[in-house]
Protein backbone atom coordinates (compact mmCIF):
# COMPACT_ATOMS: atom_id res chain seq x y z
CA UNK A 1 0.00 0.00 0.00
CA UNK A 2 0.95 3.73 -0.62
CA UNK A 3 2.43 5.36 2.12
CA UNK A 4 0.38 8.97 2.70
CA UNK A 5 2.33 11.82 3.34
CA UNK A 6 1.10 15.16 5.26
CA UNK A 7 2.92 17.97 2.36
CA UNK A 8 5.85 19.19 3.38
CA UNK A 9 4.74 22.86 2.61
CA UNK A 10 6.79 26.23 2.53
CA UNK A 11 9.87 25.00 4.66
CA UNK A 12 10.48 28.04 7.15
CA UNK A 13 13.63 27.72 9.19
CA UNK A 14 16.15 30.85 10.63
CA UNK A 15 19.93 30.46 11.27
CA UNK A 16 19.78 30.42 14.71
CA UNK A 17 17.46 27.15 14.79
CA UNK A 18 20.44 25.60 13.04
CA UNK A 19 21.85 21.95 14.74
CA UNK A 20 25.29 23.13 16.17
CA UNK A 21 26.57 20.85 19.20
CA UNK A 22 28.75 22.52 21.82
CA UNK A 23 31.97 21.61 20.75
CA UNK A 24 31.04 23.98 17.98
CA UNK A 25 30.57 21.52 15.30
CA UNK A 26 27.57 22.22 13.18
CA UNK A 27 25.48 18.86 11.83
CA UNK A 28 24.19 18.61 8.44
CA UNK A 29 24.75 14.96 7.72
CA UNK A 30 21.96 12.37 8.86
CA UNK A 31 21.51 8.53 8.16
CA UNK A 32 18.51 7.23 8.52
CA UNK A 33 17.97 3.42 9.44
CA UNK A 34 14.56 1.99 7.51
CA UNK A 35 14.69 -1.42 8.96
CA UNK A 36 17.13 -3.56 11.19
CA UNK A 37 16.55 -6.54 9.35
CA UNK A 38 18.86 -8.05 7.21
CA UNK A 39 19.87 -10.76 4.56
CA UNK A 40 23.01 -11.29 4.77
CA UNK A 41 24.79 -12.50 8.14
CA UNK A 42 28.00 -10.75 7.72
CA UNK A 43 30.47 -12.35 10.52
CA UNK A 44 31.63 -8.46 11.45
CA UNK A 45 28.42 -7.43 12.01
CA UNK A 46 25.66 -10.46 13.15
CA UNK A 47 25.33 -13.18 15.25
CA UNK A 48 24.50 -15.34 12.36
CA UNK A 49 21.15 -16.16 14.35
CA UNK A 50 17.93 -14.61 12.74
CA UNK A 51 16.02 -12.34 15.67
CA UNK A 52 12.69 -12.92 15.69
CA UNK A 53 12.29 -8.93 16.12
CA UNK A 54 13.03 -6.12 14.15
CA UNK A 55 12.17 -3.04 14.32
CA UNK A 56 10.70 0.03 11.49
CA UNK A 57 7.94 2.56 11.18
CA UNK A 58 5.77 3.72 8.37
CA UNK A 59 7.39 5.70 5.78
CA UNK A 60 5.32 8.70 6.84
CA UNK A 61 7.23 8.88 10.35
CA UNK A 62 10.79 8.64 8.58
CA UNK A 63 9.26 11.47 6.22
CA UNK A 64 8.22 13.57 9.18
CA UNK A 65 11.13 13.55 11.12
CA UNK A 66 13.67 14.20 8.58
CA UNK A 67 11.13 17.00 7.47
CA UNK A 68 11.79 18.82 10.82
CA UNK A 69 15.63 17.63 10.89
CA UNK A 70 16.27 19.34 7.09
CA UNK A 71 14.71 22.51 8.42
CA UNK A 72 17.15 22.21 10.70
CA UNK A 73 19.91 22.16 8.10
CA UNK A 74 20.24 19.09 7.42
CA UNK A 75 22.05 18.45 4.19
CA UNK A 76 22.90 15.02 3.29
CA UNK A 77 20.47 12.15 3.77
CA UNK A 78 21.89 8.84 3.52
CA UNK A 79 19.30 5.65 4.11
CA UNK A 80 20.70 2.61 5.87
CA UNK A 81 19.50 -0.68 7.70
CA UNK A 82 19.74 -3.50 8.27
CA UNK A 83 19.02 -3.57 4.96
CA UNK A 84 17.15 -0.89 3.30
CA UNK A 85 16.33 -2.40 -0.07
CA UNK A 86 14.39 -5.02 1.94
CA UNK A 87 11.70 -2.05 2.61
CA UNK A 88 9.53 -2.24 -0.83
CA UNK A 89 8.32 0.72 -0.91
CA UNK A 90 11.92 2.44 -0.73
CA UNK A 91 11.24 4.22 -3.75
CA UNK A 92 8.19 5.96 -2.01
CA UNK A 93 10.54 7.45 0.81
CA UNK A 94 13.24 8.65 -1.69
CA UNK A 95 10.36 10.37 -4.15
CA UNK A 96 9.47 12.64 -1.48
CA UNK A 97 12.61 12.94 0.37
CA UNK A 98 13.69 14.19 -3.01
CA UNK A 99 11.65 17.09 -3.02
CA UNK A 100 12.68 18.51 0.37
CA UNK A 101 15.18 21.41 -0.41
CA UNK A 102 18.54 22.37 2.07
CA UNK A 103 17.32 25.66 4.33
CA UNK A 104 20.17 27.32 3.25
CA UNK A 105 20.42 27.83 -0.34
CA UNK A 106 16.84 25.72 -1.07
CA UNK A 107 19.13 23.14 -3.13
CA UNK A 108 17.94 19.32 -3.58
CA UNK A 109 18.98 17.34 -0.57
CA UNK A 110 22.37 14.82 -1.29
CA UNK A 111 20.13 11.51 -1.11
CA UNK A 112 22.51 8.47 -0.47
CA UNK A 113 21.61 4.77 -0.29
CA UNK A 114 24.18 2.06 1.82
CA UNK A 115 23.05 -1.06 0.77
CA UNK A 116 24.79 -5.09 0.52
CA UNK A 117 23.81 -5.00 -3.31
CA UNK A 118 21.96 -8.13 -3.00
CA UNK A 119 18.43 -6.47 -4.39
CA UNK A 120 20.15 -3.59 -6.04
CA UNK A 121 20.04 -4.78 -9.53
CA UNK A 122 16.12 -4.65 -9.97
CA UNK A 123 16.04 -1.26 -7.47
CA UNK A 124 19.06 0.56 -9.16
CA UNK A 125 16.54 2.23 -11.63
CA UNK A 126 13.46 2.91 -9.65
CA UNK A 127 15.43 4.73 -6.73
CA UNK A 128 17.30 6.81 -9.48
CA UNK A 129 13.93 7.70 -11.09
CA UNK A 130 12.59 8.27 -7.51
CA UNK A 131 15.71 10.61 -6.98
CA UNK A 132 18.08 8.82 -5.53
CA UNK A 133 21.58 11.01 -6.04
CA UNK A 134 24.11 7.92 -4.96
CA UNK A 135 24.84 5.00 -3.86
CA UNK A 136 27.59 2.94 -1.70
CA UNK A 137 27.47 -0.83 -1.97
CA UNK A 138 29.42 -2.72 1.11
CA UNK A 139 30.90 -5.47 -0.42
CA UNK A 140 34.03 -7.20 1.38
CA UNK A 141 35.35 -9.40 -0.98
CA UNK A 142 35.99 -10.20 -4.72
CA UNK A 143 36.63 -13.77 -4.46
CA UNK A 144 32.85 -15.15 -4.02
CA UNK A 145 33.69 -17.91 -1.85
CA UNK A 146 35.48 -15.34 0.60
CA UNK A 147 32.43 -13.24 0.16
CA UNK A 148 30.46 -16.03 1.05
CA UNK A 149 32.28 -17.17 3.95
CA UNK A 150 31.78 -13.43 5.18
CA UNK A 151 28.47 -12.61 4.55
CA UNK A 152 27.37 -16.40 5.30
CA UNK A 153 24.88 -16.01 2.38
CA UNK A 154 25.82 -18.78 -0.43
CA UNK A 155 25.78 -17.99 -4.23
CA UNK A 156 25.11 -13.70 -3.51
CA UNK A 157 28.48 -12.59 -5.06
CA UNK A 158 27.12 -12.11 -8.64
CA UNK A 159 23.75 -10.79 -7.33
CA UNK A 160 25.55 -7.55 -5.82
CA UNK A 161 28.17 -7.23 -8.53
CA UNK A 162 25.22 -7.24 -11.22
CA UNK A 163 23.84 -4.35 -8.95
CA UNK A 164 26.85 -2.49 -9.06
CA UNK A 165 26.85 -2.64 -12.75
CA UNK A 166 22.79 -1.57 -12.73
CA UNK A 167 23.53 1.63 -10.06
CA UNK A 168 26.13 2.59 -12.93
CA UNK A 169 23.90 2.19 -15.58
CA UNK A 170 21.32 4.20 -13.71
CA UNK A 171 23.56 7.03 -13.46
CA UNK A 172 24.15 6.34 -9.86
CA UNK A 173 27.97 6.34 -9.93
CA UNK A 174 30.97 6.56 -9.34
CA UNK A 175 29.96 3.77 -7.39
CA UNK A 176 31.43 3.31 -3.79
CA UNK A 177 32.18 0.29 -2.97
CA UNK A 178 32.93 0.08 1.35
CA UNK A 179 34.81 -3.24 2.62
CA UNK A 180 35.30 -3.69 5.91
CA UNK A 181 39.07 -5.66 6.74
CA UNK A 182 39.06 -8.34 9.07
CA UNK A 183 42.57 -10.12 9.53
CA UNK A 184 41.90 -13.63 9.20
CA UNK A 185 39.24 -13.23 7.15
CA UNK A 186 39.97 -10.82 3.71
CA UNK A 187 43.22 -8.87 4.39
CA UNK A 188 44.50 -10.97 0.84
CA UNK A 189 41.50 -8.89 -1.16
CA UNK A 190 43.64 -5.89 -0.65
CA UNK A 191 44.96 -5.72 -4.29
CA UNK A 192 42.02 -7.00 -6.00
CA UNK A 193 40.41 -4.93 -4.79
CA UNK A 194 42.21 -2.10 -6.61
CA UNK A 195 42.25 -4.23 -9.52
CA UNK A 196 38.59 -4.10 -8.94
CA UNK A 197 37.82 -0.62 -8.50
CA UNK A 198 40.39 0.18 -11.49
CA UNK A 199 38.69 -2.11 -13.79
CA UNK A 200 35.18 -1.50 -12.39
CA UNK A 201 35.39 2.55 -12.69
CA UNK A 202 33.95 2.34 -8.56
CA UNK A 203 35.26 4.22 -5.62
CA UNK A 204 36.84 1.41 -3.09
CA UNK A 205 37.04 2.15 0.57
CA UNK A 206 38.82 -0.15 2.81
CA UNK A 207 36.75 0.38 6.25
CA UNK A 208 38.44 -0.71 10.11
CA UNK A 209 36.61 -2.96 12.06
CA UNK A 210 34.94 -1.44 14.80
CA UNK A 211 34.07 -3.06 18.19
CA UNK A 212 29.84 -2.63 16.73
CA UNK A 213 29.32 -6.46 16.06
CA UNK A 214 27.03 -8.58 18.31
CA UNK A 215 29.48 -11.57 18.67
CA UNK A 216 32.48 -10.50 20.82
CA UNK A 217 35.20 -10.69 18.19
CA UNK A 218 36.38 -7.50 17.85
CA UNK A 219 40.13 -7.11 19.36
CA UNK A 220 43.08 -4.18 18.27
CA UNK A 221 44.36 -7.91 16.95
CA UNK A 222 41.35 -7.74 14.28
CA UNK A 223 41.55 -4.87 13.06
CA UNK A 224 44.29 -4.56 9.87
CA UNK A 225 46.35 -1.21 9.88
CA UNK A 226 46.68 1.70 7.86
CA UNK A 227 50.60 1.13 7.08
CA UNK A 228 49.82 -2.65 6.56
CA UNK A 229 46.52 -1.68 4.41
CA UNK A 230 49.49 0.92 2.62
CA UNK A 231 52.04 -1.63 2.27
CA UNK A 232 49.56 -4.15 0.60
CA UNK A 233 48.39 -1.54 -2.22
CA UNK A 234 51.87 -0.42 -2.55
CA UNK A 235 52.95 -4.11 -3.74
CA UNK A 236 50.09 -3.33 -6.92
CA UNK A 237 51.39 -0.02 -7.70
CA UNK A 238 52.67 2.94 -5.92
CA UNK A 239 49.87 5.15 -3.81
CA UNK A 240 49.09 8.60 -4.43
CA UNK A 241 47.52 11.01 -1.59
CA UNK A 242 44.72 13.01 -3.25
CA UNK A 243 43.00 15.89 -1.66
CA UNK A 244 40.52 15.78 0.62
CA UNK A 245 36.64 16.85 -0.73
CA UNK A 246 36.02 18.19 2.50
CA UNK A 247 36.91 18.48 5.70
CA UNK A 248 33.98 16.51 7.38
CA UNK A 249 34.94 13.52 4.27
CA UNK A 250 35.84 9.67 6.71
CA UNK A 251 37.96 8.72 3.84
CA UNK A 252 41.45 9.58 3.13
CA UNK A 253 41.60 9.59 -0.67
CA UNK A 254 44.64 7.70 -2.90
CA UNK A 255 45.10 6.76 -6.79
CA UNK A 256 47.88 5.16 -7.79
CA UNK A 257 50.97 6.62 -9.91
CA UNK A 258 48.86 6.56 -13.37
CA UNK A 259 45.99 8.39 -11.90
CA UNK A 260 43.63 5.13 -12.86
CA UNK A 261 41.62 3.88 -9.82
CA UNK A 262 40.42 5.60 -6.76
CA UNK A 263 40.73 4.11 -2.96
CA UNK A 264 39.38 5.50 0.01
CA UNK A 265 40.65 4.47 3.71
CA UNK A 266 38.30 5.13 6.49
CA UNK A 267 40.10 4.51 10.12
CA UNK A 268 37.64 5.18 12.55
CA UNK A 269 39.93 3.30 14.92
CA UNK A 270 43.28 3.96 14.66
CA UNK A 271 42.79 7.76 12.38
CA UNK A 272 39.79 8.80 14.13
CA UNK A 273 38.07 11.82 12.46
CA UNK A 274 35.52 12.84 15.71
CA UNK A 275 36.83 16.23 15.55
CA UNK A 276 34.91 17.07 12.18
CA UNK A 277 32.31 14.92 12.86
CA UNK A 278 29.02 16.43 11.35
CA UNK A 279 26.65 13.48 11.46
CA UNK A 280 23.80 11.64 13.85
CA UNK A 281 21.82 9.02 12.86
CA UNK A 282 18.25 7.87 13.44
CA UNK A 283 17.34 4.47 14.04
CA UNK A 284 14.73 2.18 12.86
CA UNK A 285 13.00 2.54 15.82
CA UNK A 286 12.87 6.58 15.87
CA UNK A 287 15.48 7.29 18.03
CA UNK A 288 18.09 9.71 17.73
CA UNK A 289 21.75 8.52 18.22
CA UNK A 290 24.67 11.68 18.61
CA UNK A 291 27.50 9.17 18.19
CA UNK A 292 27.57 5.29 16.47
CA UNK A 293 29.89 4.77 19.83
CA UNK A 294 26.77 6.41 21.96
CA UNK A 295 25.47 4.61 25.48
CA UNK A 296 22.61 6.46 25.22
CA UNK A 297 19.21 6.44 22.87
CA UNK A 298 17.12 9.53 22.13
CA UNK A 299 13.13 8.30 21.90
CA UNK A 300 12.31 10.89 19.20
CA UNK A 301 9.43 8.76 18.68
CA UNK A 302 7.95 8.65 22.57
CA UNK A 303 7.80 12.49 21.51
CA UNK A 304 5.47 12.16 18.03
CA UNK A 305 3.58 9.52 19.59
CA UNK A 306 2.81 11.96 22.75
CA UNK A 307 1.71 14.60 19.67
CA UNK A 308 4.37 16.89 19.99
CA UNK A 309 4.35 19.65 17.13
CA UNK A 310 6.88 19.87 14.65
CA UNK A 311 8.26 22.74 16.20
CA UNK A 312 8.40 20.70 19.54
CA UNK A 313 10.71 18.02 17.63
CA UNK A 314 12.93 20.54 16.46
CA UNK A 315 13.70 22.49 19.61
CA UNK A 316 13.33 18.75 21.46
CA UNK A 317 16.40 17.85 18.66
CA UNK A 318 18.52 20.95 18.97
CA UNK A 319 18.67 19.85 22.83
CA UNK A 320 19.89 16.36 22.23
CA UNK A 321 22.52 17.56 19.42
CA UNK A 322 24.19 19.97 21.56
CA UNK A 323 24.94 17.19 24.22
CA UNK A 324 26.82 15.47 21.02
CA UNK A 325 29.89 13.05 22.72
CA UNK A 326 33.17 15.02 21.85
CA UNK A 327 34.86 11.76 20.50
CA UNK A 328 34.77 8.06 20.85
CA UNK A 329 37.03 5.95 22.89
CA UNK A 330 37.91 3.05 21.43
CA UNK A 331 41.26 1.03 22.12
CA UNK A 332 41.07 3.15 25.79
CA UNK A 333 40.82 1.77 29.44
CA UNK A 334 37.08 1.44 30.37
CA UNK A 335 35.90 1.74 26.64
CA UNK A 336 32.20 0.38 26.64
CA UNK A 337 30.98 -1.02 23.63
CA UNK A 338 27.76 1.03 22.91
CA UNK A 339 24.34 0.30 23.68
CA UNK A 340 23.11 -1.09 20.63
CA UNK A 341 25.20 -3.12 17.53
CA UNK A 342 26.06 -1.83 14.13
CA UNK A 343 22.84 -3.54 12.56
CA UNK A 344 20.37 -2.03 14.91
CA UNK A 345 21.78 1.95 14.54
CA UNK A 346 22.48 1.73 11.11
CA UNK A 347 25.60 2.06 9.62
N1 LIG B 1 22.95 -3.50 4.81
C1 LIG B 1 23.59 -2.30 4.33
C2 LIG B 1 25.00 -2.57 3.90
O1 LIG B 1 25.42 -3.74 3.96
O2 LIG B 1 25.66 -1.66 3.48
C3 LIG B 1 23.54 -1.12 5.27
C4 LIG B 1 23.77 -1.38 6.73
S1 LIG B 1 25.38 -1.92 7.17
C5 LIG B 1 25.20 -2.05 8.92
C6 LIG B 1 26.30 -0.44 6.91
C7 LIG B 1 27.79 -0.57 6.88
O3 LIG B 1 28.26 -0.88 8.15
C8 LIG B 1 28.31 -1.63 5.94
O4 LIG B 1 29.24 -1.05 5.05
C9 LIG B 1 29.01 -2.59 6.87
O5 LIG B 1 30.10 -3.18 6.25
C10 LIG B 1 29.40 -1.68 8.00
N2 LIG B 1 29.66 -2.37 9.26
C11 LIG B 1 28.87 -3.22 9.94
N3 LIG B 1 29.46 -3.65 11.06
C12 LIG B 1 30.67 -3.06 11.10
C13 LIG B 1 31.76 -3.10 12.02
N4 LIG B 1 31.71 -3.86 13.12
N5 LIG B 1 32.85 -2.36 11.75
C14 LIG B 1 32.91 -1.59 10.63
N6 LIG B 1 31.91 -1.49 9.74
C15 LIG B 1 30.81 -2.23 9.96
Amino acid sequence: MAASFTSPGIQEADRSARLIDKHGRAITDLRVSVTDRCNYKCVYCRTGNDGAQYAELPLDDYFRIVRVLVNLGIEKVRLTGGEPLLRRDLPTLVRELAKLRTVDGNHPLDLALTTNGHLLADLAQPLKDAGLTRVTVSMDAVDPEIFARITRVPGSFHKVTAGIRAAQRAGLGPVKVNCVLLRGFNEDQVVPFAKFARDEGVIVRFIEFMPLEEDRLWTPASVIPVHELLERLSTFRPVVPLKANALSETARRYTFDDGVGEIGIIAPVSQAFCGHCSRIRLTSDGKIRTCLFSQFDHDLLARMRHGATDEEMAEWIRQVVEQKEARHHIGEPGFLKPSRSMVHIGG
